[in-house]
Order: structure tokens, then C-alpha cells, then sequence
């Protein structure tokens, strides 16, 4: 079938399918003859590709040639031991990137879109990637087309094709066969293709091809969540490897400073490499992007989907949240409570023109349990209009049928439709008072009064306006249908403030962080809400969409600041008011649900969409979805993602810390006179057990208590920020001094457990410290052990596989040491607890400054 050139009963006909789409048995069968109407996506990873992964590492690669040398060489045991440590080393790995991989996956299918469908007759709501050949789909701006579809409806229908054609104006879409055997596809205009934009009007289309069959899978385009590298993750990368070459010239010179000394070369060549692995942060790029997708999934769990990874990252940065007023800052759940009718003596039979407009002019579905669906606005006057009328309200859609229609768009706000009226034409209009007044024959006096008064309330206002022709015009356009109006009336609906939004507006000010409305709602209105909620306080201004036009962008840019109103604007501006704050400075995150939202989306830090009331293509520009669509959870997002920034910081203070210790100490000790403080199989050890087990459970730390009370971090700003490489530096090196401390004093002393005692100190100094920074301000006995459970159970499985080393016979042999005496044991925790104390006297120190 050539489906541009088919008429619209041939192309129904072929698929077996009505205007009323097909019966739920047919589904079933295309459904097997056909498949998921899916786009084949990247296939994740399998596991063991994973897995296999791990050994890729340079630094593994290294140790394998450490393992084999030490085979070599005839060490067995060392060789064995090695080869268990990576492959312990490789699991952890592992276990972490797959659970980021799942977290990644349920993010993916959680932004899936759906698709609003006719099946035995009635409307519904499904995945999109269930529809099937046959299926007739309602489409409407702000949607992205589900499959391939012969249009078989369209209302001023509109569709951006770039993703296929990248032609980027909109193409108006007709319902008409096109004679043209094989026009380009951007000019078969009754047909529309999956994974292209509906910028305007409404309609339906018949789908004529699905998954991998439609035009965007024969080019196997995919849309897919994008998994960018975060630059967190750059910076570190790059950070690693410049810190490898440094530790790389340490051990080095530690080779040679060996060979100087008389020792074996064997034994350093072993010591060098065993350093060199231990303390080259390798994994760490890798687990920012695991600890990112993790707090991914944690975000999901309180209702904020992350569709792009560094987002999480971004968020902690944000200093200001422009949102939208209408259903995210309030309910969006209306109720008209004032209305005023304009008697007319024009047109008074059965029914008023305000009672004709708010019951005619709206596209409220009824559900078959009696529910209404659709804008909340029109739901609100379609239950006025039943409450005022009950008894027409039912038949009037047949007494005066809809002929021709002019959807709703947010930069004309208004919506017109036109019904038989005997032999003539009744247009009915309904929009913003200023887009119906500017469009009345008369002056709109006594309206715009009223208008002004229940906004001041807070009220949204819709004001209505009528007309009656004699022809329908040749072009049904705005020209045409929305000019010269009578008045009908005004209605004043309540949209009461979401109750959570004040606390979450107040959490935003001790933060640093600063919320601002944008709404396309009138002034009035948006600044009686904005009082009501905490964004307009003393100080800030409010303006209008017509003030923002004629600003030039320097002045703008200057007062951009003290701005906490934008009424009336439309979508558009959004991005002046985007690119203005940016140039201040300002991170922001920005919502938007409409079709006209995406640029501004894509320009902010964060652009935020709705999971409920959002269209595809907002959704899809965005980088966080609100599964709630509420701002409150912005707010919880940005929480978050703090959190789970300050996290970050904490692992990579502990491994940098512990790295730089083991460094030190290896590399003082035959400078100061001392022999080797630990073989090769030790300093593995510490470097996965002692490092890796608590340090990954850092991840699970509370935030800080102080979270929500400080401003906002640079972005950019450096990990090693607020004293942080200050800390590394001089907790390393007294972690050193104490290892070396012990070695000198049990060498010196004779004990023959010396080494033991200083693979002790060091292990339990590590513990020590982990603990001491779960917080950066809070004292541990404060916090308390059960605040991090899987911490405090990472350091005492630690404790008891170090106590395992040092006295199990069989660990002894493998790991060089011996049973400490219960003195000897005694003195190492009392060292190691030094080291806690003085990282605890370091918060003491630091809050005692500040203040
Ligand atoms: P916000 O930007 O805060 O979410 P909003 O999205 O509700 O506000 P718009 O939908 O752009 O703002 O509405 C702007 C104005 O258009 C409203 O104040 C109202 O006067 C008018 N309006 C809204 N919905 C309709 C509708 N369905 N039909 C006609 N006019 C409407």
C-alpha cells in the first residue's frame, strides 16, 4: 500500500482497522505478527562483558606481570595471593558497575512515553511501545509521534520533522491523498513519522508502521536516555593520570633508592610495583559514575527521574529554580468560583454564549466511569457549566456540532472553536482577558475591572468572546475566526498552592538558593500566589512578558537578580530570562511542560519537566523529570544531590588520604634508616580490604546537617576544595609519622613482630579515620554508629579479617605475619585511635575558626 496516495477509508480499510480503531483481540495478533513498537536500543552490556572489563585496568595489567614475575621468581604463595586480589578487586568492581548498569536501565524505562490510543472504541493511555499496526492514536502539539501514521484528522496540525528530514520549520500536516507516486518524505504531507515533534494543533492518525519498520528504525536512529561522561568525572580522569606519573617517579625512586641500600632487586621491583598499585587512584573516575547513578536511582525513589548523569552533579550548583506556577507551584486543580455573564440580547434561545462557550469550547473527555480528563482549566468550567446547566449540558454538543476548531496555544492564550448555529455559525473564543479583549468590537471596560479584581486574588481569569457568521471562512485561521467578538463573560477560578511549596520555598532561602515564578497566568494573579507562597518578598519585583520584549538584554541582565515574578510570558522568553541569570553567574534549573518549553529547557543547568502534566517533547530536552510535577521535589532533588556530591568528596578525601600514607611511609622509612615497613601481599591487602570495604560505604553517609543551609557550591570547584588537600596532606603524613613511629620504636626495641605491628597501625589508622570524616562538622560520638550502618559494619568486618591475618596460622603464612602479645595488640589501637582523635580536634579547630 503507497499510504500517502490512499484515501483515508482505503488506508483504514487495508489495515483492517475503523475510525474507532481496533477490537483488543486484533491487538493480540499484530502484536505477535509484529512486535513491540520499539527502536532496537544499544543492547546494555551483558554482565560478563562487565566483568572481563575489570581486567582491562593498566594498573591490573601490571599486577598480572607482578604475579607472574613473582611465580617466576618461585614465590607461589605471592603469585596466588595477587591473582585473588584482583580477582577480588575485578568483583567489587563488578558488583558496583552493574548495579549502576540496572539503576541506569530503570531510569530508561521509567521515561518511556505513552501514547493516547482508541481501542474497542474507547480512549485510553498506553505505552507507546505497545501500539500496533491498525491503531488509531490522538495526537497533539507538545506529543512526539509514536509510529508511523497516516493522518486521518488535523486541526492546524503541525510537525518539526528534523529529527528525519532535518528540515527545522514545521510542516502543516493534511488529511488529503497526495497524487505524487514518490515524493521526498518531507513532503508527504498526510503522513507522520515516529519520533517527530508535534509543535501545534491536534489530530489523529491511523498507525501504518511500527518499531523497527517506520522510517526513523530504517535509518536506525535511536532516541535514547543519553549517558554523558560527567565532568566531574573528566576532571578526575585527568587529575589520575597527572598523579600517576607522580607516584609512578615515587616508586621509581624507590627501586633505586633499594638497589643503593643493598636490597634485593627482586624484592623491589615487588615493593615498587605493589605501591604503584595500591596507590594510583585508578578506580576512582569509575566510581563517581557509579556513586552518580547511584544517587540516579536514589533520586527516582523521591520522585525526581534523571534522564542525563551529570545532572546529579549540577544539581548541587544550583542557585536558582525558575518554575512554573500552574501545577507545579499549585495544585492544578481548579474550581470556578466567580463568573459573570454578558447578557446579549443577539443570541438568547436556549442557551447564553457564556453557557454555550464554557460547555463547547474545550476538549474535556468523559471516562466511562463518569470521570473527567483533560487541561484542568477546561474541566473547571465544563463542571460549572453542568452545575449551572445540568440539563443541556449533555445534548448541546449534538444541537450545536463542532465544525472547525483553533487549538489552545500558550503564546496567542486562547482557544476557539466554531459550531452549526441553525443555517449559522457560532465561533466561540475563550483565552487570557488580554487576548479576548484586544479582540472585542467594543471596549472590554466593565470585564478587564473584574478581571483585574479576582486576579488581585489570585484567581486565574479566562474571559470568553462570541460571534455569529453567516459562511464558514475559506481559511479557518486566527485572521479569520478570532477578530471582531462580542463578549460572553469572565470566569475566576482557585487554584489553591501545593501545601508543600511554602517549607520548600523557605529550605531554598537558607540555602542560598533562589526560587522565581514564571507563569503565563496574569500579573495580578501570579503575584497574589507568589505572596501567598514566600517568592515575592520585600525587594523583589515582578514583571510582565511585554516588559521583558522591550528590555534590551544589558538591562535586563542588570535587574535579572531582584526579579522573583514573570507574568504573562511566553514560552519563548523563558530563554532571555535562561541566558540573562547565566550571564550572572547563576546556575538555574528551569521547568517547563509545553511544546514551546524545550530551547529554555536545554539552556538551563537543569531543565526540568513534568512526568504528569508534561509533553513528550519537554520531557524529552529535559534532564530531570518531577514524577509529581511538584516543586517541592526540586527542592528534595537539590538536597540530594548535595548530599551526594559531599559524599563524593568524603571517598576521595579517605582513598586520597590512604594512598598518600602508604606512600609515605613506604618511601620515608629507608631514608630515615628503617628496612621495608611492609612486603608487597600487605600493601595489597590494605589497599583493597582497608580502603575499598568502608570507603564504598561512605556512599551511604546522611547528609550533612547543615545541607540545606549553605549556598550553593561553585560549580566547577575543585574536589580538593575547602581545605580538603590540606587534610590529605597532613592526615597522610602523620598516619606515616605513626606507622613509623611504631616501626622505629618495636625495630629499634627488638620485638620480632615489628612488621606486624606496623601493617596493624596503619590498617586500624585507616578505620580511624574513616570514621572521623564521616561528617565534616559533626563529631562522631554525636552521629553515632548506627547513622551508617554499612559503615560501621565495613570497618568491623575490617577489624575481624585484620584480627584474622594477625592470628590465624594459615593467614599468617600467607600474609608474612605474626600473633601479636594482647600489649603489642593494645598499643596498635591505641596509635590508630591517635590519629581519630586528631582528625575530630580538626573539626574542633575548623568550627571554632569560623565562628
Ligand atoms: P504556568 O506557566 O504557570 O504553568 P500556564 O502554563 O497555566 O501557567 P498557560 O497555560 O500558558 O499558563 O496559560 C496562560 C493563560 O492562557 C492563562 O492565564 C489563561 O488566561 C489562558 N488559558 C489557559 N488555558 C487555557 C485554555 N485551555 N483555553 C483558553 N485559554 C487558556
Amino acid at each position: 500500500m503507497i499510504w500517502h496516495q490512499a484515501s483515508i477509508e482505503n488506508a483504514l480499510a487495508a489495515l483492517g482497522s475503523t475510525p474507532q480503531g481496533i477490537s483488543n483481540e486484533a491487538v493480540m495478533d499484530r502484536r505477535t505478527k509484529y512486535g513491540l513498537n520499539v527502536l532496537q536500543e544499544k543492547k546494555n552490556k551483558p554482565a560478563w562483558v562487565i566483568f572481563i572489563s575489570q581486567f582491562k585496568d593498566f594498573m591490573i595489567i601490571v599486577l598480572f606481570l607482578a604475579a607472574m614475575i613473582s611465580a617466576y621468581a618461585g614465590d607461589l604463595t605471592d603469585a596466588i595471593i595477587i591473582v585473588v586480589i584482583i580477582l577480588l578487586n575485578a568483583l567489587i568492581g563488578f558488583i558496583q558497575e552493574y548495579r549502576a548498569e540496572k539503576a541506569m536501565e530503570a531510569l530508561r524505562k521509567m521515561s518511556a512515553v505513552n501514547a493516547s490510543v482508541k481501542r474497542n472504541g474507547a480512549s485510553i493511555l498506553i505505552p507507546s511501545a505497545e501500539l500496533v499496526p491498525g491503531d488509531v492514536v490522538d495526537i497533539e502539539a507538545g506529543n512526539i509521534i509514536p509510529a508511523d501514521l497516516r493522518i486521518i484528522d488535523a486541526h492546524m496540525l503541525q510537525i518539526n520533522e528534523s529529527a528525519l528530514t532535518g528540515e527545522s520549520l514545521p510542516v502543516q500536516k493534511i488529511i488529503s491523498p497526495i497524487e505524487k507516486q514518490d515524493p521526498p518524505l518531507g513532503d508527504r504531507f498526510n503522513l507522520a513519522y515516529k519520533s517527530t515533534m508535534v509543535v501545534n494543533g491536534r489530530g489523529k492518525g491511523l498507525v501504518i508502521a511500527t518499531g523497527m519498520e517506520t522510517e526513523i528504525g530504517n535509518i536506525a536512529r535511536m532516541l535514547q536516555v543519553e549517558e554523558l561522561d560527567t565532568p566531574l568525572k573528566k576532571r578526575m580522569a585527568e587529575f589520575g593520570k597527572k598523579l600517576s606519573y607522580i607516584i609512578l617517579g615515587i616508586c621509581a625512586a624507590l627501586f633505586g633508592i633499594g638497589l643503593l641500600k643493598g636490597e634485593e632487586p627482586m624484592k623491589m621491583l615487588m615493593i615498587s610495583i605493589s605501591l604503584a598499585v595500591a596507590a594510583i587512584p585508578e578506580a576512582l573516575p569509575a566510581l563517581i559514575t557509579i556513586a552518580l547513578s547511584m544517587g540516579a536511582k536514589r533520586l527516582m525513589f523521591k520522585k525526581a527521574l534523571i534522564r542525563k548523569l551529570p545532572a546529579v552533579e549540577t544539581l548541587g550548583s544550583i542557585s536558582f529554580i525558575c518554575s512554573d506556577k500552574t501545577g507545579t507551584l499549585t495544585l492544578n486543580k481548579m474550581t470556578v468560583t466567580e463568573y459573570l455573564e454578558i447578557d446579549n440580547p443577539e443570541i438568547r434561545e436556549a442557551i447564553s454564549p457564556f453557557l454555550a462557550a464554557i460547555s463547547l469550547n474545550h476538549d474535556v473527555k468523559h471516562t466511562a466511569e463518569g470521570a473527567l480528563i483533560g487541561d484542568p482549566t477546561e474541566i473547571a468550567l465544563v463542571e460549572k457549566a453542568k452545575l449551572l446547566h445540568s440539563g443541556i449540558i449533555d445534548k448541546i454538543g449534538t444541537l450545536l456540532p463542532r465544525v472547525a476548531e483553533l487549538p489552545f496555544d500558550a503564546d496567542r492564550k486562547c482557544m476557539t472553536t466554531v459550531h452549526v448555529y441553525g443555517d449559522k455559525f457560532l465561533v466561540l473564543s475563550k483565552g487570557a482577558i488580554e487576548s479576548i479583549g484586544a479582540n472585542l468590537r467594543s471596549s472590554s471596560g466593565e470585564l478587564e475591572q473584574f478581571a483585574v479584581e479576582w486576579s488581585a486574588r489570585g484567581l486565574r481569569v479566562i474571559a470568553f468572546g462570541y460571534k455569529i457568521m453567516d459562511h464558514l471562512p475559506a481559511r479557518i485561521d486566527y485572521a479569520s475566526l478570532e477578530k471582531d467578538l462580542l463578549p460572553a463573560g469572565i470566569a475566576g477560578m482557585i487554584d489553591p498552592p501545593r501545601m508543600e511549596v511554602k517549607q520548600a520555598i523557605e529550605q531554598c532561602r537558607s540555602a542560598g538558593i533562589r526560587p522565581v515564578m514564571i507563569t503565563g497566568d496574569h500579573p495580578e494573579t501570579a503575584k497574589a500566589i507568589a505572596e501567598q507562597i514566600g517568592i515575592m518578598t520585600p525587594g523583589t519585583i515582578s514583571i510582565t512578558g511585554i516588559e521583558l520584549a522591550a528590555m534590551p538584554d544589558e538591562d535586563f541582565r542588570i535587574r535579572v537578580d531582584d526579579i522573583a515574578v514573570y507574568a504573562r510570558v511566553s514560552p519563548e522568553q523563558k530563554l532571555k530570562i535562561v541566558r540573562a541569570l547565566q550571564a550572572n553567574g547563576h546556575f538555574i534549573a528551569m521547568t517547563g511542560d509545553g511544546v514551546n518549553d524545550a530551547p529554555s529547557l536545554k539552556a538551563a543547568d537543569i531543565g526540568v519537566a513534568m512526568g504528569i502534566n508534561g509533553t513528550d517533547v519537554s520531557k524529552e530536552s529535559a534532564d530531570m523529570i518531577l514524577l509529581d510535577d511538584n516543586f517541592a521535589t526540586i527542592v528534595n532533588a537539590v538536597k540530594e544531590g548535595r548530599r551526594i556530591f559531599d559524599n563524593i568528596r568524603k571517598f576521595v578525601k579517605y582513598i586520597m588520604t590512604c594512598n598518600g600514607a602508604e606512600i609515605w611511609t613506604i618511601f620515608l622509612a629507608p631514608l630515615i634508616g628503617l628496612p621495608m615497613p611492609l612486603l608487597p601481599i600487605q600493601i595489597l591487602w590494605i589497599n583493597l580490604v582497608t580502603d575499598g570495604l568502608p570507603g564504598l560505604a561512605l556512599a551511604n553517609e546522611k547528609e550533612e546537617k547543615d545541607v540545606m543551609k549553605r549556598p550553593p557550591r561553585p560549580s566547577g570547584e575543585s574536589l580538593f576544595a575547602d581545605g580538603i588537600a590540606l587534610h590529605i596532606v597532613w592526615v597522610g603524613l602523620l598516619m606515616a609519622a605513626l606507622t613509623l613511629g611504631t616501626q622505629a620504636w618495636a625495630f629499634q626495641s627488638g620485638r620480632e613482630h615489628w612488621q606486624t605491628m606496623v601493617f596493624t597501625v596503619l590498617s586500624f589508622s585507616q578505620l580511624g579515620h574513616v570514621l572521623a570524616i564521616r561528617s565534616e562538622k559533626q563529631f562522631l560520638f554525636r552521629l553515632g554508629l548506627l547513622s551508617n550502618l554499612p559503615l560501621t559494619c565495613a570497618v568491623l568486618l575490617t577489624v575481624l579479617l585484620q584480627i584474622a591475618v594477625i592470628y590465624v596460622p594459615f593467614a599468617n603464612e600467607l600474609f608474612k605475619t605474626q600473633p601479636l602479645s594482647a600489649g603489642e595488640f593494645l598499643f596498635c589501637v591505641s596509635v590508630a585511635a591517635v590519629l581519630f582523635h586528631a582528625v575530630e580536634l580538626e573539626k574542633f579547630i575548623k568550627s571554632s575558626k569560623k565562628n
